[in-house]
């Protein structure tokens, strides 16, 4: 009979209830004996089978395919049913958390409402047009191929857990939201395109991120929102979809390497926010100000870099690819 080797480990967990502690929350500790392939949803349906059973969780498959039980594991975003337990602990301790960005029912069970709305909020349905066909809409088989990408999506909310952005701004519709509506922007039978694209560029939508990669790295099926929403930038951009101050701001950032090999910051911000645009640009005082006593004022003028040339003929290989 295999042999498998036990020991005991501390498990800390963040607990809330409503009806408990006036509904603040609270760690609790559970030494566990746990077995060498525990993962630690094994390790939590334990302690609620033997130790606890007022310890709220969700789970359902156990195989990584239903996504309901994302938590954070010692501060980041995983699927405890994936995550051994042998390759998170640390001195034979983990600390387990809800999901972040998400309200608390009780425990480790979050309130996936936001969630659910951003990502209704995007139309996840395919929007075809033209006249219905008398079988199937049938698409190239490497588009499809190129969309089983996001289409691996179990909407387990990890990426919107560590969302840096949506820590900070509630309206932004985040990174599952928005590689869902990658998902049918893409899609050749969609005739949506363009409306879907124009929805994407208002406040709380593609401009927001700010590329810091959390979701990429804690996405469990490889779905790298991160890059699904550079995608929607770039057809934005493609589309004419440029009125913004995101896109303005990566069009001038582009061009003024292109041209002069060196980015020239006075310019970059002139640019995004339009010369004339005394209200924005006295926002900006403020910062000036700090830059320039602390010595850190970008040039008025900066100069070419001498390179410039071998910068041109880079842009020139990309543009004609
Ligand atoms: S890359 Fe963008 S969408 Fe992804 S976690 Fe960071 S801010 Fe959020
Ligand atoms: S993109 Fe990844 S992390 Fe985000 S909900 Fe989908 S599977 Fe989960």
């Amino acid at each position: 009979m295999l042999q498998t080797a036990k020991k005991t480990i501390q498990i800390e967990i963040k607990r809330q209830d409503p009806e408990i502690n006036n509904g603040e929350s609270y760690n609790q500790i559970y030494d566990v004996e746990v077995e060498d392939w525990f993962t630690v949803l094994d390790a939590l349906i334990k302690i609620r089978e033997e130790i606890d059973g007022t310890l709220s969780l969700r789970c359902a498959c156990r195989a990584s395919i239903c996504g309901s039980c994302a938590m954070r594991v010692n501060g980041q975003a995983k699927l405890v049913c994936k995550t051994k337990l042998s390759v998170v602990e640390k001195n034979n301790k983990i600390l387990v958390e809800p999901v972040g960005n998400m309200p608390v029912i009780s425990d480790l069970v979050a309130d996936f409402k936001p969630f659910w709305d951003k990502f209704n909020a995007v139309e996840p349905y395919l929007k075809p047009e033209g006249e219905v066909p008398e079988g199937e809409y049938l698409a190239p088989n490497d588009d499809m191929v190129h969309l089983v990408g996001v289409m691996n999506c179990i909407m387990c909310g990890a990426c919107v857990s560590d969302c840096t952005v949506l820590e900070v701004k509630d309206n932004f519709l985040g990174p599952a939201a928005l590689a869902k509506s990658y998902r049918f922007i893409a899609d050749p039978r969609d005739g949506s395109q363009f409306e879907r694209l124009q929805n994407l560029e208002k406040d709380g939508g593609i401009w927001d991120c700010t590329r810091c990669m959390q979701c990429v790295e804690v996405c469990p099926k490889d779905v790298d929102p991160m890059e699904r929403i550079m995608s929607l930038r770039s057809k934005s951009i493609e589309n004419k979809i440029d009125k913004n101050y995101g896109a303005r701001h990566a069009k001038s950032f582009t061009d003024l390497i292109k041209n002069n090999g060196i980015l020239n910051e006075v310019l970059l911000i002139l640019r995004t926010k339009g010369l004339f645009n005394i209200i924005e640009l006295a926002k900006l005082l403020p910062i000036a100000i700090s830059a320039q006593l602390a010595g850190k004022r970008p040039p008025f003028f900066s100069h070419s870099s001498k390179n410039k040339n071998q910068i041109k003929k880079i842009f020139k290989k990309l543009e004609d690819k």
